[in-house]
């Protein structure tokens, strides 16, 4: 087992709570001092700073709302002036209007450890060379993981992402070993490969980190398959701070939180109130060392669970799954709610490609939900009886694991549209 900071990694429950604990009583004076909204908040709350005297007062403290962030756009969450800032990401506006974040030398500096973190629980070391096919910019995916890679001392190779022959030839060309791009672009790297004969078990190529979106097990298990590697989980956001708030470790079970930055709660979005370990609700984050932009509470709207259950890597930060995606991504179908990655779940568990997108529409006062997704490029036919045989058999497993009626179109091999970033699956027509 590899672990770039050993001992904050594997500290005591005790040593985290104390460190977290102090961590947020600075935090929790440093904004209400410095954030004009935050000090309205806790006013209005009815809490003031010295009420917060460790992590067992966290629930006393409002929350922090994407809203919040908007209404303050550009600068109004910076707790640091100006001219400490070094760095200005956005997000990337997956769900309405940007935000901004800033950070300090000091937030890089962090943000860097935190990814070199992730990548050393992979098993990657200075001898890696890391293709960073994360989007370069504003956007915190390419910065991001390529501050930790550095770091960690591996050749970091900042391609960014797109231009997908060009990737293969720098894959092939310089020997990569670590590839860190999301899901679905690793998917398209693995098809784009196969298409020009390019084998990847051949080469050096053994590990990826994948995120900044959501993706199945099922997805990792193809990814693994089609490129020969072991596929890893990272997540983040940007309002936090980017990627590298959880990291998956070689364990494959659950990506820990990197506690001593980050404060993770899990809620019920409706009560607010905390979850028990083992329960699916919303995750709600705090960051307690940032300087440019401390966010206290974040409610995110991703869904997961966490456990602290002790893992057999040796760390000993608290795990959250795989978040299942977004409250926002959460289809109301007919009554009934259905998540994107359900339907990914069913297709690849039927021998289909993560190559789909989700219709939906509404006829009369019903909603419609319908599947695209492509031929697996073995079965393709133009026999109609087989198509609609396919369709089908399809549309019963959807069914009965959605509990709601889908129609499934299948289309030919190569015609739903690549993504570089994060894919777009649903298209809500009932929202236009
Ligand atoms: P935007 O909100 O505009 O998409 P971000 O790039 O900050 O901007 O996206 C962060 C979001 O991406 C997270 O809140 C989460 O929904 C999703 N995400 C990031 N990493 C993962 C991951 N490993 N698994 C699932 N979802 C992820
Ligand atoms: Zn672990």
């Amino acid at each position: 087992m590899k672990y770039y900071q050993y001992e904050i990694e594997t500290a005591s429950r005790d040593e985290i709570s104390a460190i977290q604990s102090e961590r947020l009583v600075k935090t929790v004076r440093r904004i209400y001092d410095n954030v004009p909204l935050y000090r309205k908040r806790m006013e209005d709350s009815g809490v003031c700073p010295d009420d917060i005297k460790s992590i067992e007062d966290i629930e006393k403290l409002p929350f922090t709302s994407k809203q919040d962030l908007r209404d303050t756009y550009p600068f109004g969450m910076f707790a640091v002036p100006q001219s400490e800032v070094v760095r200005l990401h956005a997000s990337s506006g997956t769900t309405g209007k940007q935000i901004v974040v800033g950070y300090t030398q000091n937030d890089l500096d962090i943000w860097a450890d935190i990814c070199a973190r992730a990548l050393a629980a992979i098993g990657a070391t200075k001898e890696d060379r890391v293709q960073i096919a994360y989007g370069y910019g504003l956007f915190t995916g390419g910065l991001g993981i390529h501050g930790g890679s550095q770091r960690l001392g591996c050749a970091t190779i900042p391609i960014s992402s797109g231009n997908t022959a060009r990737q293969l030839t720098v894959m092939q060309d310089f020997g990569v070993s670590v590839l860190a791009c999301t899901p679905s672009y690793g998917m398209y790297l693995a098809e784009s490969a196969k298409k020009e004969g390019i084998d990847t078990n051949k080469l050096p190529l053994r590990a990826g980190i994948f995120g900044a979106e959501p993706w199945t097990e099922e997805m990792r298990a193809q990814i693994e398959k089609s490129l020969g590697i072991k596929a890893y989980d990272i997540y983040g956001l940007t309002e936090i701070m980017g990627p590298g708030v959880a990291y998956e470790c070689e364990c494959q079970n659950g990506m820990h939180v990197n506690e001593d930055h980050f404060i993770i709660e899990i809620i019920d979005p409706e009560t607010g109130k905390h979850v028990p370990d083992g329960e699916k609700g919303e995750i709600v984050f705090s960051a307690i060392s940032k300087e440019a932009f401390p966010i206290l509470r974040f409610r995110t709207k991703d869904i997961g669970v966490i456990t602290h259950e002790k893992c057999a890597c040796g760390r000993t930060f608290v795990r959250m799954s795989k978040p299942m995606g977004r409250t926002d991504d959460m289809l109301i179908i007919r009554g009934v709610n259905v998540f994107p990655s359900q339907v990914e779940t069913v297709l690849l568990q039927n021998g289909y490609q993560p190559n789909y997108q989700i219709l939906v529409d509404r006829e009369g006062l019903l909603d419609t939900l319908e599947v695209a997704v492509e031929f697996p490029p073995e079965r393709f036919t133009d026999k109609v009886s087989e198509i609609s045989r396919m369709e089908k058999e399809l549309a019963n497993k959807l069914k009965s694991l959605l509990g709601v009626a889908a129609k499934v179109s299948l289309v030919t091999p190569g015609t739903i549209e690549r993504s570089e970033g994060k894919a777009k699956r649903v298209v809500d027509k009932r929202k236009l």
